[in-house]
């Protein structure tokens, strides 16, 4: 079945932001991910026997949506 796999986006961490440079600088400002599209998370679908199969491989993502059998 293919199951889409909601995950934590790893570059900003699931805020849907980052600084565009470095956060200590005073004049970092805040800017969309551009990993994520500002949304915290990204969705990838993969082909997995059982929901269950793809848990073990993402014990971290978000949610697990099956899409067809
Ligand atoms: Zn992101």
């Amino acid at each position: 079945m293919k199951i889409e796999i909601m995950l934590k986006c790893s570059v900003c961490d699931g805020y849907g932001y980052i600084a565009d440079r470095h956060p200590n600088d005073p004049s970092a400002r805040d800017i969309d991910c551009q990993e994520c599209d500002g949304e915290g998370q990204k969705a990838s679908v993969e082909i997995y026997d059982s929901i269950a199969d793809a848990k073990a491989d993402y014990p971290d993502a978000i949610s697990f949506t099956e899409r067809d059998k």
